[in-house]
């Protein structure tokens, strides 16, 4: 994988930059550096609110030969959903314990259903309301999370989904990885980045919150390609951000390929260092839902890195420290235009 050094200069001095970006700097701006979905959650909740991720029981039609077989070549939906294995319980159980463990473990009160496993949009409208209301029927529940495809959500689903918007916190998370539609098909994604950007459009005219998966370090994507993919989405004003490092689980497509020398992993002070430069080229007002891929279990093949995921955030907020940097700081208000930013790419 080929990467650029951070080469950054601008027209504008740092001074003048920084006052035409945010008249008042944001707390998270000189802290952690970047708009992390917690401080989100406790700017908008007077209580402690976690997200409780579910296995609704959906298969995912890149595996079921309804778009693909075979899924994405890095998909091992066990590894990074851990209630995708074993026994699928019912929702109701899965809320219920879900529950009592993050009172317990982060004395959460509140909490949003996160449909995560597979592609959760992907059954007819029954089906699917059944579950998500069964979800829902927990007085504790506030919000709605539904993980899908961009290629699976016809105009019934988005309907169904908006009845939801008014009495709950509502977002729709899309698997988009790159916007490079020869990305998406060396990994298998069979869908394009047009699909993609249909769905966000579809989404957010309806006034649902977007989330968009991506994953960094991908086979044959250099880094022009990566910030491509951030300034995409900053363009979208997508709401919400998932960052993934590229892994290797077990009994994958890429698995294979990683044994046969095709594919690469990142060292962790890699995946730091493009990671802060992705979040400097997305919005200021994106929430980072997460900043680092995670496996559970013994699925990981590589990278095996000796560091935790709170380390992994650290050095990502002591990288943006050190540039004097944050997210969004490649965007700066249009003097002619208060709805719009510039890119600032010189
Ligand atoms: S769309 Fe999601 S669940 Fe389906 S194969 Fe790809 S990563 Fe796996």
């Amino acid at each position: 994988m080929r990467y650029k050094p951070i080469a950054y200069q601008s027209a504008l001095g740092e001074d003048e930059r920084l006052q035409m970006d945010y008249p008042k700097p944001r707390p998270w701006q000189e802290e952690e550096r970047y708009y992390s979905f917690s401080r989100y959650l406790k700017e908008r909740f007077p209580f402690k609110v976690h997200k409780i991720a579910l296995h609704a029981g959906f298969t995912c039609p890149n595996r079921d030969g309804y778009k693909g077989t075979g899924g994405c070549t890095y998909c091992a939906n066990e590894s990074f959903s851990p209630n995708a294995r074993g026994e699928v319980q019912s929702i109701r159980e899965q809320v219920k314990r879900g529950k009592e463990y993050l009172k317990r473990r982060y004395g959460a009160e509140k909490f949003i259903v996160y449909f995560q496993a597979f592609s959760n949009t992907y059954a007819d409208i029954k089906t699917l309301s059944t579950r998500y209301n069964e979800a829902l029927e927990d007085e504790d529940v506030i919000g709605l999370s539904i993980g899908t495809r961009p290629d699976c959500v016809p105009d019934e689903v988005l309907e169904l989904l908006n009845s939801y918007k008014n009495n709950y916190h509502l977002w729709i998370e899309y698997g988009l990885q790159s916007i490079h539609d020869r990305t998406l098909r060396r990994i298998n994604r069979c869908h394009t980045y047009k699909d993609f950007e249909e769905a966000v459009q579809r989404t957010k005219a309806l006034g649902i919150n977007v989330c968009a998966h991506v994953i960094l370090g991908l086979p044959e994507e250099d880094w022009a390609d990566t910030m491509a993919t951030a300034e995409a989405l900053a363009k979208l004003g997508i709401d919400g951000v998932k960052l993934h490092h590229l892994y290797i689980a077990r009994s994958t497509p890429m698995a294979e390929e990683y044994s046969k020398g095709l594919v690469k992993t990142m060292e962790a002070e890699e995946y730091v260092t493009l990671a802060a430069d992705f979040l400097e080229r997305i919005l200021p007002e994106t929430t980072i839902q997460r900043l680092v891929g995670d496996t559970h279990g013994d699925a990981l093949i590589s990278p095996i890195w000796p560091f935790t995921k709170a380390q992994i955030f650290q050095s990502i907020t002591g990288e943006l420290c050190r540039r004097n940097s944050y997210q969004g700081k490649k965007w700066r208000q249009d003097r002619k235009n208060p709805n719009a930013k510039i890119l600032i790419t010189n």
